[in-house]
Order: structure tokens, then sequence, then C-alpha cells
């Protein structure tokens, strides 16, 4: 990359943990059934490094809150606001936020962001708000309220539509997947150590993507398996991709001094 090339911090805030989980509850098609996989729950920020990203900031995902992780049997480890706070972001004055997808773990929050612009695919709210919400399966991992609070946003022209790919700030683009969710996107951005792509649930775990294992949560088989191409297209190698829920990616970058449950993933990993 250039030295007039955009450049931004990418900080992966681990707000909940899931621990009772397995390979056989994770995966369609396990390698050993009883093997532990539990899941680890982030947002994720970008923040503008240098002049060319024009001091932008952008939110990735928005997580969910302490009634929806005790309804749900989650570990909750903290609020993602106040994760964002802790890096000095605060919520409300947020202009891009981005949802991967509407799944009730990355899409609450919408009232903390008083002044932003959601940016999601088409095909993800049609998905939400179409006639596969009338199976029980299939809205499971759904939050009628959050889906109501995307409504809401759409009504008050808060929701940038997007339908493929997209820059939302100076080299940071959005690519349409599916896969996991109908609308999934991914989003890529260019850091110190070259591309890296927030790939959220087109990649749960690296062991998805590294071992063309899907998660047990699907849409399209085949658009999950070419998000995975995709994903590695857009990224500059393996660790440049980052899944959403592995909890190996705190593990592996380097920590925020005082936080652990916040790394950079604009630095290379250290393990
Ligand atoms: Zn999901
Ligand atoms: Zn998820």
């Amino acid at each position: 990359m250039t030295a007039a090339a955009p450049l931004y911090e990418i900080f992966a805030l681990r707000y909940a943990h899931f621990a009772d989980r397995t390979q056989g509850s994770n995966l369609i098609f396990p390698d050993d059934h009883a093997a532990p996989m539990p899941l680890d729950f982030f947002v994720w920020a970008i923040r503008g490094a240098n002049e060319a990203a024009g001091g932008r900031t952008v939110v990735l995902d928005t997580g969910f809150d302490a009634a929806a992780a005790q309804r749900r049997g989650r570990v909750w480890l903290r609020s993602p606001m106040d994760a964002l706070r802790g890096i000095s972001i605060e919520p409300a004055e947020v202009r891009d936020v981005v949802l991967s997808h509407m799944h009730w773990d990355h899409a609450g929050h919408w009232q903390d962001f008083a002044k932003a612009r959601f940016h999601l695919q088409d095909a993800e709210m049609t998905y939400c708000t179409g006639r596969c919400m009338c199976h029980e399966i299939m809205r499971r991992p759904f939050e009628v309220e959050h889906v109501t609070e995307a409504v809401r946003a759409v009504f008050a022209e808060r929701v940038k539509f997007h339908a493929g790919t997209a820059e939302i700030a100076p080299g940071v683009t959005l690519h349409l997947v599916g896969g996991h969710s109908g609308g999934l996107q991914i989003m890529r951005v260019p850091t110190a150590r070259g591309w890296v792509v927030l790939a959220s649930d087109a990649a749960h775990f690296w062991h998805n993507i590294r071992r063309r294992s899907p998660f047990s949560l699907l849409h399209s088989l085949e658009r999950m398996a070419e998000g995975w191409l995709l994903c590695e297209e857009l990224a500059d190698g393996p660790d440049h991709i980052i899944p959403g829920h592995d909890p190996e990616v705190t593990r592996r970058f380097p920590k925020l001094a005082g936080d652990p449950d916040t790394v950079r993933l604009d630095l290379p990993p250290t393990a």
C-alpha cells in the first residue's frame, strides 16, 4: 500500500461467551462430535489511522443486551456499548454502523446510536421481514424487537441499503455473501499489515473456512462456500480473515493494556 492510501486501526471487542458448545452443536460435519467448541461474541470498531482515512470511525455489529444474554443462556462479560466507550468511541456520536446481518447476537442497541446511519444489505432486510420469518426454525436467530428497530430506522431515513459491494469510508468496502443468513455482508479494511476482512458469521471459526466445514446455522450452503472464497480473495492471507465467534481471536491478537477482552486486529497476531 502506498503512503497516501487510507489505513485504519481495528478493534475486536469481546462482550459475551458461550462455553457449553461442541463441534456436534456447531458444525454440520463434525470431525469429533464431542470436542469442545465454545463461542465468543464480539463487536468490531475501525478507526482512521492516517489523514487519507479522513478521521472516520465505523462500528461493525452492535451486539445483544444483558436481558437477551440471560434469556438465551450466554455469559455476559460487559455491555458492548461500554466496550466501545473503553476505546473512546461514544455510540451516540458514531456516524456509520454496519450490520453484518440481523441475527440477535449482532443487531441490538439501535437506540444507543442516535446519529448513526445503518448499513444493511437489501437481501438481509428482505429476509428478516419476509415469509421465512413465518417459520420458527428460521426466525429463531432473530429478535423481533431488533427487526422492528430496523424498520423504524428505514422510516426515519437512517438505513443505507446496499445491493452487493459498496465503499462506505475511504478504502473500506462491504461485500454481500449471504450463506449463513439471507443477506450477510462482510467488511474489508486497509491496515498497516495489509487488507483485513472482518468475516463476521461468514466464518464463525477459523475451522469453518480453513477446513471448509460449514457452521450448522445455514441459509445457503452454496453461497456460504462461495463466501469463503470471497474472504480469501479479499484478504492478504489466512490470518487477515477474522472469524465472527472464535475464542482464538482474543488469544492470538495483541490485547489492549488493562482490557483483556479487546484486541487489535490491524497488528500482526502474536500467537
Ligand atoms: Zn449469525
Ligand atoms: Zn453470530
